[in-house]
Parts: structure tokens; C-alpha cells; sequence
């Protein structure tokens, strides 16, 4: 049965052991039916002890946790249900520290897993931003100084931020982007990963911009910076209080992963009820990733 919700007593009372969090993996991963990933067989016997299916022509064996996210898990699946139940659910964020003391596991175990959870948390990229968008650049680290603008200080990461807005002027949804420099071709990066061609959007009067509005539909009417573009500043204000506040566990090789959970708590409010069960499906058709391939990758 899908879960849905944000209430813990219902997920504790649904996932109260490992059998039923693999029972739960197995019916998403075999979602459409069973084929043996060695012969093509579709007939099979499921092992009681982990749910296993063993191929009834090869015998090859494949467990509902294999080639997935939770492959090789250090740890019993139903604290890793548990983890990603609360990274869905938290407003502010949870450090690797705090996962590693509630769940007993080391601090580098918690902090792999929670990566591995973040990689599933950006977006599909089906669902460009619409509407009025506001785009704006912005640095975080090295040393910190109320100058805003395009720093030039090469300690400092640049990043791109995207804010889409309801008809009233609210944030929707936000996205961001590291880039390596402010040339149009960097800047282009937010455009055509989370924008869509149809969009009203807004950006300062930097000429990075004026290549990229033969493709979108780029208005550069605020000059007064701090005062225009409210909304997308007010982001980057908390954007950056929150990493400042949890920067003693962000490594700046990591900073893009963080901005995708922070512009994911802010964005699944659109489908708050199905957001862990959409994770856990993502998580299933993902890939596994080692700890290596983390390290490497950021
Ligand atoms: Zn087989």
C-alpha cells in the first residue's frame, strides 16, 4: 500500500519492521511484472527470509534491494525507511551527526546514505518553470562580506538561482545551479535545465544575459539590486543563513547537493502527501552508488 502523509505514527505503524519495508521495495521494483535479469525467465519463488526472487529456470537470485539506491546497505533497511522519512519531512534539515547518534550508525555511513538521498531529490527537468521567474547570481564561502554582485574572489562558489512565482507574487518553486564563472554560457545552465522557453523572466542588467534572451523571453529591468527582485533575494538570504548554519558538515565540493535538498523542501510542497513514496520509487529505479562513487563525483 502507497504511503502517503506526514504523520510518523502511521509510518511506524506501516513500516514496523524490514520484512515490511522490502515488501514494500519488492511491489515497487517488480511494479510490472518479474523478468530475470539473467535468462528472461518471468517465473520465480520468492525466499521468505528476505523476499528474495530466485528464477525458477537459472536460479539466479535477485533480492528487492539490489541494483538500487539501497544496495549494500551497512545498515537494516528500516532505519534506512526511516532516514529518508525524515529527510522528506524536516523543514530545516537534518545533519549526518544527529542521523548517525538516532539511528546508531557511523557518522560516514549516515552521511553516504543521506547523499545517495539527495541524488534522487533533484528534478525530473519534466516540469520547467512557467510564469514569472526571477534569475539572479549569487556567492557563497570564503570570506564573507554584504558586498552582493559577481564577486570576483575565487575562493567564493558562484551559483545561479531560479524563482518561480504564483500569481500573487509567492514563491513556488526555486532552483540553483553552481557555475564556474558568469558568462552567458554558464548562466544558460538554469535556463535550459529548469525554464521554460515561455516564461516571463527577470534578471539584472548583466550582459551575460542578453545572449541567452534570443532564446527566452529575458527582461533586464531591475538595476536597484537589494530592492527589486524581492523574492529571489529573500531566497538567497536564507539560502545562505542556512548553509552558514549547517556549514560545519557542508563541504564546499558539496554545496550543489545541499541547494538541491534546500529547493526540494521548498518545491515538494506542491505534492507533499506522496513525497516519500515518490524518494523510495526513485531510489528503486536509481542506480547503486558506492562511497567511492560519491567522494568521486562531487
Ligand atoms: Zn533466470
Amino acid at each position: 500500500m502507497k504511503f502517503e502523509g506526514e504523520n510518523i505514527i502511521e509510518f511506524t505503524q506501516q513500516f514496523s519492521d524490514d520484512h515490511s519495508c522490502l515488501q514494500y521495495l519488492s511491489d515497487l521494483k517488480w511494479s510490472s511484472g518479474y523478468t530475470c535479469k539473467k535468462c528472461g525467465h518471468t517465473k520465480y519463488t520468492v525466499r521468505k527470509k528476505n523476499l528474495a526472487r530466485d528464477c525458477n529456470k537459472c536460479h539466479h537470485i535477485e533480492s528487492p534491494t539490489a541494483n538500487t539506491l539501497f544496495h549494500r546497505l551497512r545498515f537494516g533497511i528500516r532505519k534506512a525507511f526511516m532516514i529518508v522519512f525524515e529527510m522528506s519531512a524536516t523543514t530545516k534539515g537534518l545533519s549526518a551527526s544527529q542521523v548517525a547518534k538516532r539511528y546508531r550508525i557511523s557518522r560516514q555511513t549516515a552521511w553516504a546514505f543521506m547523499h545517495k538521498v539527495r541524488t534522487v531529490m533533484g528534478s525530473s527537468g519534466k516540469h520547467p518553470m512557467e510564469g514569472n521567474v526571477q534569475v539572479d547570481e549569487f556567492v557563497f564561502g570564503g570570506k564573507e562580506t554584504l558586498k552582493q554582485g559577481r564577486s570576483k574572489d575565487s575562493k567564493k562558489k558562484k551559483l545561479v538561482g531560479a524563482v518561480e512565482l504564483t500569481e500573487t507574487g509567492k514563491v513556488k518553486r526555486v532552483y540553483f545551479n553552481k557555475i564556474e564563472d558568469y558568462s552567458s554560457k554558464s548562466l544558460s545552465t538554469i535556463f535550459d535545465a529548469h525554464i521554460s522557453t515561455g516564461a516571463k523572466v527577470f534578471t539584472d542588467k548583466w550582459t551575460g544575459y542578453v545572449p541567452i534572451s534570443k532564446r527566452f523571453n529575458i527582461h533586464q529591468d531591475y538595476s536597484d539590486r537589494g530592492n527589486s527582485m524581492k523574492q529571489m533575494h529573500t531566497i538567497i538570504h536564507q539560502v545562505k543563513s542556512w548553509l552558514r548554519s549547517v556549514y560545519s558538515w557542508v563541504h564546499e565540493g558539496h554545496i550543489e547537493k545541499y541547494l538541491t535538498e534546500y529547493s526540494f523542501r521548498i518545491n515538494r510542497s506542491i505534492y507533499k502527501q506522496t513525497i516519500f513514496h515518490k524518494l523510495i520509487e526513485r531510489m528503486v529505479i536509481a542506480k547503486p552508488a558506492t562511497y567511492q562513487m560519491i567522494k568521486v563525483s562531487s
